[in-house]
């Protein structure tokens, strides 16, 4: 019998500038390829107060936000986007909760994070969030729809 088709799913991935520091850009990239989802945009940038405050428009009222800020621009970030079923939903599962003080070992979080202002990773937390983030820190044009073909890459 078929599997049920579920609509590609995309979400954005992002190493803060902490996980970027302390060279753990890779073995995160890693869990995701490992997992077999498909990477389709990955750029280092800077991000400014401006793209910030839109991206963390939820919580910028909050009074720890000029922290987050500070964080957030303390340097570059490796921002991705990643497409796969349920992609958001696994995504949110293998980054763990915000605060990494409460995060499982075996997660990024847990692995890698005991406080929830240094937690390594952001992951969207729903798929209009994703669209929504997505459009923010990309353009169009810097999201590659590519398939795996059968060349001989030995020749
Ligand atoms: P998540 O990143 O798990 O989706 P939120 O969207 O709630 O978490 O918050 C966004 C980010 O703001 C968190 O990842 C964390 O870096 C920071 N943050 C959230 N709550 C606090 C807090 N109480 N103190 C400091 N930083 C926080
Ligand atoms: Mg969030």
């Amino acid at each position: 019998t078929a599997l049920p088709v579920r609509a590609t799913e995309h979400t954005l991935i992002a190493v803060k500038p902490d996980g970027v520091q302390r060279r753990l850009v890779g073995q995160i990239i890693h869990r995701f390829e490992q997992r077999g989802f498909k990477l389709v945009g990955l750029k280092m940038m800077q991000a400014s107060e401006d793209l910030l405050s839109e991206h963390y428009r939820e919580i910028v009222k909050k009074p720890f936000y000029p922290l987050v800020r500070a964080y957030m621009t303390a340097g570059p970030v490796i921002v991705m986007v990643w497409e796969g079923s349920n992609v958001v939903q696994s995504s949110r599962k293998m980054v763990g909760p915000t605060n990494g003080a409460e995060a499982q070992a075996g997660t990024i979080r847990g692995d890698f994070s005991f406080h929830v202002g240094r937690n390594v990773v952001h992951a969207s937390d729903s798929t209009e969030g994703a669209q929504r983030e997505i459009g923010l820190w990309f353009q169009e044009n810097e999201l590659l729809n590519w398939e795996s073909c059968d060349q001989d890459w030995t020749i």
